[in-house]
């Protein structure tokens, strides 16, 4: 099986991108819902696993570019290879699927990526500020602050080294690139747009917070409980549990 070229594909693996295509169409859905893009400026993507245990014929499946939200289908999603390059669909990927794969190729763990330039996060991207941790929310998904990553420009792989290289250091899945706007990952890309909403959602309140005075810091320790809680133990039966804030 050649994974660049669709005929070579096994039903196994023709019926994963399948279903890929159809999960990623769904969740760019997801985007206006929450309120986090104007135009088409915001895209999901999701790795599809190739039959290398190594990762070398993973593929991926994202918008195409500048194809307005009610215009997408599974059909219109398109697939790339982990450099970018198209494998199957019409019309141009997004411009961002370069630093989509990127962070597929370099963190073997990431299911799915999510880019947006949703208002409050981006705002906070503008100053260069990293949002604090002082809420129990961000606690709880973030693991602390929520880095800001260098200022990098489209057309190399800058943005998706910066991505990479900031989330590595950090248990944060968003990453607020500097000037530009938040990016975040998870499991599957269901957990990169879960992730994107509630980057906004705590840079919205915290900006609110600091309108009226400093938000008090949550010692480190806290933190440590409140990660590991919601992560290691309401994370394994997702649905069953009730994290903070949530059901
Ligand atoms: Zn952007």
């Amino acid at each position: 099986m050649d994974h660049h070229d669709p005929s070579t594909w096994d039903a196994e693996f023709a019926a994963r991108v399948r279903a890929t295509r159809e999960v990623v169409s769904a969740l760019h859905a997801e985007l206006p819902r929450w309120g986090l893009i104007v135009w088409t400026a915001g895209n999901v993507s999701q790795r599809v696993k190739g039959p290398a245990a190594d990762g070398s014929q993973d593929l991926l499946v994202i918008k195409p570019s500048g194809v307005s939200y009610d215009e997408l289908t599974p059909e219109t999603m398109v697939v790339c290879d982990l450099d970018g390059r198209l494998v199957e669909g019409e019309g141009s990927p997004s411009s961002d699927t370069a630093a989509h794969a990127y962070v597929y190729s370099h963190m073997p763990e990431v299911g799915g990526v999510v880019h947006t330039h949703s208002t409050y996060a981006t705002a906070w991207a503008a100053r260069g500020e990293e949002i604090p941790c002082v809420l129990t929310m961000m606690g709880d998904e973030f693991g602390g602050p929520v880095p800001v990553g260098p200022f990098a420009l489209i057309g190399d792989d800058s943005i998706g080294r910066g991505i990479v290289d900031t989330l590595r250091e950090s248990r944060s899945p968003a990453v607020l690139m500097r000037n530009h706007g938040p990016f975040t990952i998870g499991k599957d890309a269901r957990a990169a747009v879960k992730a994107a909403a509630m980057v906004e959602e705590v840079a919205r309140t915290v900006h609110i917070a600091k309108q009226l005075g400093e938000p008090i810091p949550i010692p480190q320790d806290k933190i440590d409980s409140l990660y590991n809680r919601y992560q290691f133990v309401y994370g394994q039966h997702e649905g069953d549990g009730a994290p903070e804030g949530e059901n």
